[in-house]
């Protein structure tokens, strides 16, 4: 039983199926969370885990957990409104993290719930005490808001910046691009910035683009499918948000992590110089960051074209 569907409750639910485990995969949402992936990828995330033999319970809210000195673990969970004891052998609790910030009472430490507040030098409000990683709230590089990360990449990164203050360099976190993926029975997925559900929260303009690429020439016997969305928004139609499943992600999730950091917009994108190798990458002519930023760039002069007839 793995209880929560994020990345790391994912990632369990199909490594312990693939050690030929029974398992159940638990979460009190009725879906994958919209700030992970949207309902397109979320839909091929579930049809994957259920496809592979994996229970997947949404609407499920786990109550109590029985047992837990014996082999069997009895689960109390509420399914849809209807209660339900399931059993269990093994469990995995996956259910995020909250920083504990006890030890800061009556220091003065400006924290709200999600943690240590900070600005852009990683200082926190009181002179000379900094923090940085899961404890405290980066700022976004999207928007500039103080969010969680709990990513390592953002931890490493924070940690230099508190670096640089102290040898008297003024050098300030870029903001986190919150890059994620994971992998599940042989499918990756990777999200960077923000889904496009999240987007049109922030923006009023928000285009998206759509590439179906494989991961290396799609001639060669093992080339997988890979899929690739861009999110672009505001009036610049900057790059905001990347998502992708299939096989491959990492290249193109780097990429769009970069330009995501880098705050770059349409244009800007279509002059993204890329390597083609016939067993290392797609086509030439199937770059997912190009094709899905020209099918994002066909949408807007479609609009455009409609406001000059
Ligand atoms: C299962 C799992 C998988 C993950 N996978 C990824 C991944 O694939 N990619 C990714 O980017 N991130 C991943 N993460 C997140 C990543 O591990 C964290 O973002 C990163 O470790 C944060 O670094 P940190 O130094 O802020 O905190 P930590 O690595 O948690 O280090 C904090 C340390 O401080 C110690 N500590 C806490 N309180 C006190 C105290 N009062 N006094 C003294 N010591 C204290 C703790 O014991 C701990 O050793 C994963 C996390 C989990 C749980």
């Amino acid at each position: 039983m793995v209880i929560g569907a994020g990345v790391i409750g994912i990632e369990m639910a199909g490594a312990l199926k693939q050690q030929g485990m029974e398992v159940t995969l638990v979460e009190y949402a009725d879906s994958i969370s919209t700030a992970l992936a949207d309902m397109e990828f979320s839909q091929k995330i579930i049809e994957l885990l259920e496809e592979k033999g994996i229970r997947v319970l949404f609407k499920s809210a786990v109550s109590k957990i029985e047992d837990l000195e014996n082999v069997q673990k009895n689960i109390f969970i509420e399914n849809a409104g209807k209660k339900e004891t399931l059993v269990a052998e093994v469990v995995v609790v996956a259910v995020g993290v909250k920083p504990n910030l006890d030890v800061l009472e009556g220091s003065g430490i400006a924290v709200t719930e999600r943690g240590i507040v900070v600005d852009s030098k990683m200082r926190t409000n009181i002179s000379n005490v900094y923090a940085c990683g899961d404890c405290c709230q980066p700022l976004s590089a999207i928007t500039g808001e103080a969010i969680s990360s709990a990513l390592a990449s953002s931890a490493i990164q924070q940690s230099k910046i508190v670096g640089f203050q102290i040898a008297g360099f003024p050098i300030k976190f870029n903001g986190s691009t919150g890059a994620f993926a994971f992998q599940a029975l042989g499918k990756e997925y990777a999200g960077v910035g923000l889904t496009e559900t999240e987007a049109r929260k922030k923006f009023k303009w928000v285009i998206t683009g759509k590439a179906v690429t494989t991961d290396v020439y799609k001639d060669l016997t093992i080339a997988k499918e890979l899929e690739v969305k861009l999110i672009f928004a505001g009036p610049k139609m900057r790059l905001v948000g990347y998502e992708a499943f299939g096989n491959g992600v990492i290249a193109s999730a780097e990429v769009a992590s970069f330009a995501i950091g880098l705050k770059l917009n349409i244009l800007k994108m279509l002059r993204f110089n890329y390597i083609a190798h016939p067993s290392m990458t797609p086509w030439p002519f199937m770059n997912p960051i190009i094709m899905a930023t020209e099918d994002a760039m066909g949408k807007i002069m479609e609009k455009v074209k409609g406001f000059f007839n």
